[in-house]
């Protein structure tokens, strides 16, 4: 196992333990499976373990699974507040304490604000005391690092990330989500601080291992690496020396044996220009079956509007590569739960973005085709609730 060293100096293992796909068994957490894995993963040098309040019953099978095997002390843990559940002060100590009390613990290594999207859901926290409350826990020793998990778009990331003195963060990245979400600039702007970063869907959810289209399967398997898609879409990852956990949500020995064999070999700047021009060939074959041809790059940025046009064609691609319920998740993310509204609707047709596309999209064209899709009537009122329950907003 390799490990990289934490914003204190503290080495985490480049492997982290992600908690949210443990394998179920009736209405819970196949315990029995899940500690064989778990335990495998710990024995092989992993020792960072990311769960959350919403996984159901992660923290408390992984609380009963380190109490029972006597390793505690050993591992470091990373849970996540709900804070779209959060009210007020008082919600805030509820929701911690309940998490400790999963997790048979006094205190968490590493906690995050859960799933944020914009800045006005960290601002929102911020009028309920969350910054003298985060002290108050970090001078008790009841929280050791403090940070946040982030969903939305590079913009946002890189406002929560300069507004507060951040221990650690979280994104999705991966080789396809290079230029979406906070991207490859955010990862860049954190590791500037001296922030280290989380990885989390390193694979896609799968897109980028078992569910790569067929002929990108035939084009790794015989190249001269040997690498297997994990593989690729993992050292990629490790390359970066901005990169400091990357969590994989291991559920078979199969799948930690592999994940920890590449954690033990990946080191920064092992790809060649080579591997990376392939990994571009893969990346292109991918995005063939994509709708628009838009690379993510933000050079159309900003709308006068503020509609946001690179997370609409992502979201609107997706439905396409993927399925389209991936779409939809990933467009209530990054745009409908953005605190300005950034919908293709507000499109007043003026031209301005076209200017600067580099791939010469009909971005007027194509934009209200895209909403046709994302937003068909029967999930106009779903955004609606989602911006009154999570942003408080219209
Ligand atoms: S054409 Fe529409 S999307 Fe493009 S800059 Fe103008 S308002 Fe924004
Ligand atoms: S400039 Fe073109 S390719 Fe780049 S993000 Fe905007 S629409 Fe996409």
């Amino acid at each position: 196992m390799l490990y990289r060293n934490d914003k204190h100096g503290e080495p985490l293992s480049i492997l982290g333990y992600g908690c949210m796909r443990f394998s179920r068994k009736g209405a819970g957490v196949d315990i029995e499976k899940t500690e064989r894995e778990l335990m495998a993963a710990y024995r092989s040098g992993v020792n960072y373990f990311d769960t959350a309040y919403i996984y159901p019953g992660s923290e408390a099978a992984l609380g009963e699974i380190l109490e029972r095997n006597g390793i505690r002390d050993k591992v470091r843990i990373a849970t996540k507040l709900p804070q779209y559940l959060v009210r007020n002060k008082a919600s805030l100590d509820k929701y911690f304490d309940e998490e400790l009390s999963r997790l048979r613990t006094d205190r968490i290594d590493y906690y995050l604000m859960h799933h944020l999207t914009d800045i006005a859901q960290w601002e929102r926290l911020k009028t309920v005391g969350v910054i003298d409350w985060i002290a108050g826990k970090k001078a008790s020793g009841a929280i050791r690092n403090i940070g946040f998990s982030y969903h939305g778009n590079s913009d946002n990331f890189l406002k929560i990330l300069a507004d507060y003195d951040w221990d650690f963060c979280q994104i999705q990245y991966n080789y396809m989500d290079e230029t979406t979400q906070a991207g490859v600039a955010g990862l860049k702007a954190a590791a500037a601080r001296g922030i280290p970063v989380v990885i989390m869907e390193p694979l896609r959810g799968g897109k980028l291992v078992n569910k790569l289209p067929e002929d990108a399967k035939k084009l790794m398997a015989g190249h001269h690496r040997g690498w297997s898609p994990a593989d690729w879409g993992l050292r990629w990852l490790w390359d970066q020396p901005e990169v400091t956990v990357v969590l994989s949500g291991m559920n078979s020995i199969e799948m930690v044996e592999e994940n920890v064999r590449i954690a033990s070999e990946a080191t920064a700047g092992a790809f060649t220009d080579d591997d990376r021009a392939f990994l571009r060939q893969i990346l292109g074959i991918i995005r063939s079956k994509e709708k628009v041809g838009c690379t993510g790059c933000r050079y159309c940025m900003p709308c006068p509007k503020g509609v946001d046009i690179p997370g609409i064609f992502a979201s609107y691609n997706t439905m396409y590569t993927e399925s389209k319920v991936s779409g939809w998740a990933q467009y209530f993310q990054a745009v409908a739960l953005a605190g300005e509204p950034s919908f293709a609707s507000q499109c007043i047709k003026c031209g301005k973005c076209e200017q600067h596309c580099p791939q010469s999209i009909p971005i007027r064209e194509k934009l209200p085709e895209a909403e046709r899709a994302l937003l068909p009537w029967y999930i106009k009122p779903l955004v609606k609730l989602g911006r009154k329950f999570l942003l408080r907003k219209k």
